[in-house]
């Protein structure tokens, strides 16, 4: 494991002359915090504090294959900033994965948890690797490796890891198994998003969709749109793309019309059952192919006529090149990243009611936060307590976001970074960082 210094790491230029289509997500983050700490007038010390990780970790990890053979995955853990409190953030395992990509996530993982007021920090992890061509042994070689590499990194006190995208309760439990076995002690409380019988919270695992469906609920009910049986499409089916598709059905009575992963998308304008294609899904490794809907790309889906859209995959799929397309009233951001600023302006002008990623999702780490807390304190809460506290985090960043943009004139995602950028700021500055 080395330690890097991010100064000495190759960042892109934060300046003004950046190119306009410049989608590396770190540049893209980068900006996005500095409009909030200009809007703020901040010093120029935050500022270099803000738009850089404090710590990075990087190493190889050699994996036995099945077969015998060994093969090398690079790995990340980036600790954007713990001013507020221990890093979090989750440990993503994706081919296309990049140490820039991490360090965006760990950036916007920094804000989120300071727009929903939790004392946390904020952090990300990655592994280059192609989790649909491991078998199961191999991953969870894989993630007792990553667990080696990473243990003096993380802690409960330190930064605690979680799920993301292709990682899994499973590989929650084997991490927290590595962790336990080098130290020698239990110590659920070094990862979030473990099995419910191994310290798991109830209620993480719809988590993160169930917070993005109160946050619809509240913008729906500031625009005064009666959600019920208005259409909603879902891009991505994964842990939070499946949960809405229910969710949106069940909590709001909505009809989901549109669904897609990436082979593509369905389609039925009289509105798909989530339980049938959810079982088609975990048949077929697809939703596409589902009977009797039409199929259609990602990108067609994006620009369906529907009330709600739900990006829930990954970054960038919102960009200047077909923002002036989106039909939808609301864009509910259950990915990370999803819009680009450039798009956002268009969204923006061309009144769209953006709810951001770092409030719209963070119904996965507030319960993270929630499955900490039961750890430290070894009492574990009901159902009924976890929604309760969840739907008033959610609703009450709702409000200080909308308050914020009204406020300063800007729109919500912006407003959004402003209220997280200064609650980050206060903690460094009484802390004598800034
Ligand atoms: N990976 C999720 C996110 O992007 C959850 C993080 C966590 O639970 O710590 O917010």
């Amino acid at each position: 494991m080395s330690v890097n210094n991010p100064t000495s790491t190759g960042f892109g230029p934060v300046s003004s002359n950046r190119h306009q289509l410049d989608e590396n997500p770190l540049h893209i983050a980068q900006r996005q915090i500095e409009r909030a700490c200009e809007a703020l007038n901040l010093p120029t010390t935050a500022r270099k504090l803000l738009r850089q990780p404090l710590r990075e970790f990087h190493a190889m990890l050699s994996v036995q294959m099945d077969d015998g053979s060994v093969e090398v995955f690079p790995a990340y853990r980036v600790q954007w900033n713990d001013a507020r409190g221990p890093g979090k953030g989750g440990i993503r395992f994706h081919p296309q994965e990049t140490v820039d990509t991490v360090r965006a996530l760990a950036a916007w993982m920094t804000l989120k948890t300071a727009v929903m007021d939790l004392p946390l920090g904020g952090a990300k992890g990655g592994v280059i690797c192609d989790p649909k061509h491991l078998s199961k042994s191999e991953l969870e070689r894989l993630s007792r490796a990553y667990i080696r590499a990473m243990s003096q990194a993380i802690g409960p006190d330190i930064d605690v890891p979680a799920p993301d995208v292709y990682t899994t309760p499973q590989v929650m439990a084997w991490m927290m198994d590595e962790y336990e076995s080098i130290f020698s002690r239990r110590q659920p409380g070094v990862i979030t998003g473990k099995p419910l019988c191994v310290g798991g919270s109830i209620g993480r695992n719809d988590a993160t969709a169930r917070g993005g469906i109160y946050a619809v609920r509240e913008a729906a009910n500031l625009l005064k749109i009666d959600l019920k049986d208005k259409t909603a499409a879902i891009q991505g089916y994964g842990n939070a793309g499946s949960y809405a598709h229910q969710l949106a059905v069940e909590l709001l009575g909505m009809r989901v019309v549109a669904v897609s992963d990436s082979r593509g998308g369905v389609y039925a304008p009289e509105g798909l059952d989530y339980r049938k294609v959810q079982e088609h899904k975990q048949r077929t490794g697809s939703v596409v192919g589902y009977p009797g809907a039409q199929t259609i790309s990602n990108e067609e889906l994006l620009e369906l006529n529907v009330t709600v859209l739900f990006p829930s995959a990954l970054e960038n799929v919102i960009t200047e090149r077909n923002a002036e397309c989106i039909r939808a009233q609301i864009v509910a951001e259950l990915a990370n990243g999803p819009t680009t600023p450039e798009a956002d302006e268009i969204l923006h002008r061309r009144g769209v009611f953006v709810l951001p990623d770092i409030l719209c999702n963070a119904g996965g780490v507030t319960v993270s936060y929630f499955e900490q807390v039961q750890n430290a304190s070894n009492f574990y809460w009901d159902e009924a307590t976890i929604h309760r506290l969840l739907d008033e985090r959610i609703t009450n960043a709702f409000a200080t976001m909308h308050q914020t943009a009204t406020e300063y004139g800007v729109h919500n995602r912006l407003g959004a970074h402003i209220v997280a950028v200064k609650r980050v700021y206060e903690a460094m500055k009484v802390r004598g960082w800034a």
